[in-house]
């Protein structure tokens, strides 16, 4: 990366977006090159997601006229740089659905975002992690596995056309799963907004060339700290050479064989304590990824014997995304990494009848009507 530019907060609780910083496009382009696109094009359906987008997106700059709710935020901003102008209707609809609807508790057919767990095995046992709860790791309990290539395929069949983005990550390392390339395969050129998170420990030059050659949007390398011994304090069973060494040899091949890739590469920690400084995590990775950010930390090693928070707002989560775990528990987050909340199962039902389905209703009315402070995990989860 050749500069780091851009600064943007944004304030929420629970794995949100804390702070992230990157070579980011220029919103005024963009916002222009979306009203030269959209000039004069007529048919738009009223209700349609997108024309709610184009109708906040297009406000004039100095109208008083009232405040958009769909504001392109930088990370986005940097997204729509790198789509064609035929694919911008299907991303600003997806987008719209993804920070909209949750705000004004809005469901839509699909969730707006799926997430994927290719396995819940990881190789780390990070001290802010569930990984660190014996009830998730302990083999006997059943929560541990690696999903099967049929399944996920499946999966995606339902999804593609329906929901734009996917994201491969959940409660374990995705490269874990042998399958992994297989599963890139097979997603390549079906979504607008892939995303893999990995903890970059196992990505040798077969995951990397099959993380580029599938043309995925954003991969995320989870990194809380640019120095040793933080890093490997934060990270148990890490090293912050050996993933240095990874996303270097990616960086390297990138840029050399892929040069047309659209893939937006970013280093994301947990802001866990006071010595995680972004500064360093800056001037460390710059070099080698696109955007470096932290989010804010939840309690997820503990969050079932958490203190009641006393939150009462609904978590935007119910109308954002759901998860689909590797033996196919689809589950409504992975705060509830023991998947107390729902027994819903994929294929037993297909994704949009349990995302509108009794299960998750439940939750949504209890969430509405201020009760999440009676629910476990929600009432010690951070997430508004
Ligand atoms: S535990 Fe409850 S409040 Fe937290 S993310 Fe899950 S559903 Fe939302």
């Amino acid at each position: 990366m050749a500069e780091l530019m851009g600064n943007q907060k944004v304030y929420k609780k629970g794995n949100s977006l804390l702070e992230i910083r990157g070579n980011n496009k220029s919103s005024h382009k963009v916002l222009q090159r979306i009203r030269s696109v959209y000039k004069g094009v007529q048919g738009l359906i009223e209700n349609d997601p997108l024309s709610k987008a184009l109708d906040d997106l297009l406000i004039e700059p100095n109208s008083t006229e009232r405040e958009p709710q769909f504001i392109l935020r930088d990370h986005v901003v940097d997204e729509i740089d790198r789509l064609k102008d035929d694919e911008l209707n299907r991303y600003l609809r997806y987008r719209y659905m993804y920070d909209v609807y949750p705000i004004n508790k809005i469901l839509s057919e699909y969730p707006p975002l799926v997430q994927i767990e290719p396995t819940s095995i990881c190789n780390y046992r990070c001290i802010f992690c569930y990984q660190i709860d014996p009830r998730l790791t302990n083999k006997k309990n059943s929560h541990m596995g690696i999903m099967d290539l049929q399944l996920f395929k499946s999966l995606v069949d339902e999804l593609e056309g329906k929901v734009e983005a996917i994201s491969l990550a959940s409660r374990g390392e995705p490269t874990i799963n042998k399958m992994l390339p297989e599963m890139l395969n097979y997603l390549e050129g079906k979504f607008l907004a892939v995303k893999v998170n990995t903890n970059a420990s196992l990505l040798d030059e077969t995951i990397s060339r099959a993380i580029l050659d599938a043309d995925i949007q954003t991969l995320v390398f989870s990194a809380d700290a640019a120095v040793e011994p933080l890093y490997s304090q934060l990270r148990v069973g890490g090293s912050l050479d050996k993933i240095t060494q990874n996303i270097e040899r990616f960086h390297k091949l990138k840029n050399k064989h892929y040069s047309d890739s659209r893939l937006i590469t970013r280093v994301s920690g947990v802001y866990y304590q006071d010595e995680q400084k972004i500064e360093d995590m800056e001037a460390y990775w710059k070099d080698l990824v696109d955007q470096v950010a932290f989010v804010d930390y939840n309690p997820w090693e503990n969050v079932y014997d958490a203190d009641v928070n006393g939150i009462i707002k609904p978590c935007s989560d119910l109308w954002r995304r759901l998860f689909v775990w590797w033996d196919g528990r689809v589950n409504p987050c992975d705060v509830d990494y023991l998947s107390t909340l729902s027994d819903e199962r994929f294929p037993d039902r297909s994704i949009t009848e349990i995302w509108r389905g009794e299960t998750f209703e439940s939750l949504r009315k209890n969430h509405l009507k201020s009760k999440r402070q009676g629910l476990k995990p929600c009432a010690g989860c951070a997430l508004v």
